[in-house]
C-alpha cells in the first residue's frame, strides 16, 4: 500500500492551514469540524469493515462513551479534558476488549447483532441515568484549551480536530503497510490462511475492534467539548447505522474513503434539508430516503465506495527495494537428509458414520517429495487438514520433527515449521505479489500495531520484504514483484503461494493440488521449481491429481482410496501395482 506516500503528507498539511486561514464563512468551518470528527469514526470503520470484513453497528454508542466520559468527569471532578480524554479511552478500550471478545468467537451474523445490542442498549443507559441528565444530557461543559490558548469552536477546533484526523490516517496507513497490517488484510480471505502463516486471527480482530472504538471515543471527546453540552441522541443506532452508511458510500476501503464519506453525507445533508422541502413544500426527515438511495445505488454501481473513482486515477508508484545489504532473518535447524520429518501415526477421521481417514500411516524423511494420491474423495484432502491442525483428529499421532503435534492449531503447527498452500489459491488480491508473500514471513517478525503507528518498524520490515523478494525469486518470480496479486493468471498465482510459504523457513512444505487449473507448460514450470527446492533439501508433501506431475516429481507415493491407505511405494512400484491400476488409474484413463 502506497497511498500515504503518493498522497503527500506536507501536501494535506498546507490545505488544513490554508482553509484555517482562508476568510471562510463560520458556517463552513462548523460544518468542517463536524465533518472531522465523522472522518475520526469512520477511519475506525476502515479498518474493521473494509480491512477485516467486520460489521458494527455500534460505533456511535464508542462515540457518546468517549463524549459522557469527559462531559461527567470535568464537570463534576474538575479534572483537565486532557486528562479525561485518557480515562474516556481506558473505558472505552475496556468495554470494546469485553465485547470483542464475547462476539468475534462467534461467527457469522452474531457481532453486527452484538453491536446492534449494544448500541441500543448504551443509549438507553445514557438516557436512564440520573447522574448523566437522562435525555436532557449534560450542559455547560467547557472548552478546550491548548498551553493557555482557547481552542473554541471555530477554526481553533478546526486545526485541532484536522490535525488528529490527518495524525490518525497517517497511523492507519503506517498500520495497514507493516508485519501488522498485512495479517490484518488477510482477515477477509477468512481465517484458515492467516492462521496457516501463524497468524492470531482472533487478537487481530479483537485489536482492530479496540481501535475502531478508541477513534470513536476521541471523536466523543471533540464532540463534547466542542457542542458544549451533549445528550443520547446522537450516540444512538440510527446515528450508528449513519456511520457506515457514510463510510461505505466513501469507500470503505481506503482511509480517505472514510473522509470522502463524512464530507458527502455533511454537504448532501445540509444542501437536502434547504433542497427537499422547497422541491416537495413539506418539511420532514427527506433526506433519510435520499441517503437510502445513495447508498442502494452505490453498491449496485460503486461496490468500493467514491473515493475509488479518486484512486483509481491516482498513480501508483511502485515500493522502493530499499533492503539490500539488511541483516538477513534468522533460519531455524532443519532435519538432515535422510532423517524423518513427519511421522503419520494411524490417523483417523470420523465425521458421523463417515471413515473420511481409516488409520492411515505414512513418513516423510528430509529431502523428500511424497506424492499423496487416490480417486475423487479418497481422503486426500482430510488427511492434509488432520497434519496441517485445520481438522481434528479423531485417534492417531502426528509426529513433526521428533515432536508430536496432535491437537496444536494450525499456526502453533506453522510456528514448528510445517508450511502450506491451498487447492483453492487464498491471497490479498488487492496486494502486490511481493506483499502477499511477506505475509509468509509473519512468524519470523515480531513488531505489532503500536511499532507500525509509530514508524518504529522500519529494519524489521526491511528484512521481511528482503525475504519475500529472495523467496520470488528463489522460484523464478522475481519480475511479478509489484504486480497486483489479483491480477495474476493462475499459474503464477500458485508460485506465489509456494514463495509465501517459503518465507516462513518450512521444514516441510504442504503442497494442495498445485497444478489445479494449470495450463501445459505452467505444470512444467511448478515440476521444475519443485525439483528445484527438492535438490535445496526441502521436504515436500504433494496432493495431487495430475498424474504426470506426481510420477516425475515423487520420490515416494502413498495412494489412498475410501479413506484407507491402499498401497505405498515409488512411482514405479505404484505404477505397475495392479490394485492401483484397478482402483486408481483405471478410472481416471
Ligand atoms: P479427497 O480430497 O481425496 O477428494 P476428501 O478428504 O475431501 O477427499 O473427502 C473424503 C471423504 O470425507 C468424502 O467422502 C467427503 O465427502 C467426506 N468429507 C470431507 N470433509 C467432510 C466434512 N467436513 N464433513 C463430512 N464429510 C466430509
Ligand atoms: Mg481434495
Amino acid at each position: 500500500m502506497t497511498h500515504a506516500k503518493r498522497f503527500g503528507w506536507p501536501a494535506l498539511v498546507l490545505v488544513v492551514v490554508l482553509i484555517a486561514a482562508l476568510p471562510l464563512p463560520d458556517f463552513w468551518i462548523t460544518q468542517l469540524n463536524y465533518i472531522a470528527l465523522y472522518s475520526l469514526v469512520g477511519l475506525g470503520l476502515v479498518l474493521l469493515t473494509g480491512v477485516a470484513g467486520l460489521t458494527s453497528f455500534g460505533q456511535a454508542a464508542f462515540v457518546g462513551m468517549g463524549a459522557y466520559a469527559t462531559a461527567w468527569l470535568t464537570l463534576n471532578t474538575g479534572l483537565s479534558p486532557w486528562l479525561t480524554l485518557f480515562i474516556g479511552l481506558a473505558i472505552t478500550g475496556v468495554s470494546a476488549l469485553i465485547v470483542a471478545a464475547i462476539t468475534l468467537r462467534m461467527s457469522g451474523h452474531y457481532l453486527p447483532l452484538a453491536t446492534i445490542a449494544w448500541g441500543l442498549s448504551l443509549y438507553y443507559l445514557m438516557g436512564n441515568l440520573d447522574a448523566l441528565g437522562k435525555y436532557d444530557g449534560l450542559l455547560g461543559i467547557q472548552g478546550l484549551s491548548v498551553m493557555g490558548w482557547e481552542v473554541g469552536q471555530g477554526r481553533g477546533f478546526f486545526l485541532l480536530a484536522w490535525s488528529v484526523v490527518l495524525l490518525a490516517a497517517l497511523a492507519i496507513l503506517r498500520l495497514l503497510d507493516s508485519r501488522a497490517g498485512r495479517a490484518m488484510r488477510s482477515l477477509r480471505t477468512g481465517t484458515q490462511m492467516a492462521e496457516a502463516m501463524g497468524v492470531d486471527t482472533l487478537r487481530y480482530k479483537i485489536i482492530i475492534f479496540v481501535i475502531a472504538a478508541l477513534l470513536a471515543s476521541i471523536s466523543g471527546w471533540l464532540f463534547a467539548h466542542f457542542q458544549r453540552s451533549i445528550n443520547p441522541s446522537p450516540f444512538g443506532l440510527k446515528m450508528g447505522i449513519e456511520y457506515l452508511f457514510m463510510t461505505v458510500v466513501g469507500g470503505v476501503g481506503h482511509v480517505w474513503g472514510a473522509v470522502t464519506g463524512a464530507l458527502l453525507t455533511k454537504l448532501m445533508e445540509d444542501q437536502l434539508q434547504v433542497l427537499l422541502p422547497r422541491l416537495i413544500g413539506t418539511s420532514g426527515s427527506f433526506e433519510t430516503i435520499v441517503f437510502g438511495i445513495v447508498l442502494v445505488l452505490t453498491l449496485k454501481f460503486l461496490l468500493n465506495g467514491l473515493w475509488s473513482l479518486v484512486e483509481r486515477r491516482l498513480p501508483r508508484t511502485p515500493r522502493r527495494l530499499d533492503w539490500p545489504g539488511v541483516a538477513p532473518l534468522s533460519e531455524r535447524a532443519k532435519p538432515a537428509k535422510g532423517e524423518l520429518v513427519l511421522d503419520v501415526q494411524a490417523i483417523r477421521k470420523q465425521f458421523g458414520g463417515l471413515v473420511a481417514v481409516n488409520d492411515v500411516s505414512f513418513q516423510i524423511k528430509a529431502g523428500q517429495i511424497v506424492g499423496l494420491i487416490g480417486p475423487n474423495g479418497a481422503g486426500k484432502s482430510t488427511t492434509f487438514n488432520l497434519i496441517t491442525g485445520v481438522a481434528a483428529l479423531s485417534s492417531g499421532r502426528v509426529v513433526f520433527c521428533g515432536a508430536a503435534i496432535s491437537g496444536l492449531k494450525s499456526r502453533e503447527i506453522a510456528a514448528r515449521g510445517m508450511s502450506r498452500t491451498f487447492q483453492h489459491v487464498k491471497m490479498i488480491s488487492d496486494m502486490t505479489v511481493l506483499e502477499n508473500v511477506a505475509l509468509g514471513a509473519h512468524l519470523r517478525g515480531a513488531k505489532g500495531v503500536a511499532s507500525a503507528m509509530a514508524g518504529l518498524n522500519r529494519e524489521e520490515e526491511r528484512q521481511l520484504f528482503a525475504q519475500a523478494q529472495a523467496q520470488l525469486e528463489r522460484i523464478g518470480m522475481g519480475a511479478y514483484l509489484h504486480e497486483q496479486a489479483g491480477n495474476l493468471a493462475m499459474g503464477p498465482q500458485r508460485l506465489m503461494e509456494i514463495a509465501r510459504a517459503l518465507c516462513s523457513d518450512p521444514a516441510l512444505l504442504l503442497l494442495d493440488e498445485p497444478a489445479a487449473g494449470l495450463r501445459h507448460k505452467e505444470k512444467q514450470a511448478l515440476a521444475d521449481v519443485l525439483r528445484q527446492l527438492q535438490s535445496e533439501g526441502m521436504s515436500i508433501l504433494l496432493v495431487e491429481h495430475d498424474m504426470d506431475l506426481v510420477m516425475d516429481v515423487c520420490d515416494h507415493l502413498v495412494v489412498m482410496e475410501f479413506g484407507t491407505r491402499l498401497t505405498q511405494g515409488t512411482p514405479e512400484e505404484i505404477q505397475q501395482n495392479p490394485k492401483v491400476r484397478a482402483a486408481y488409474l483405471g478410472t481416471e484413463h
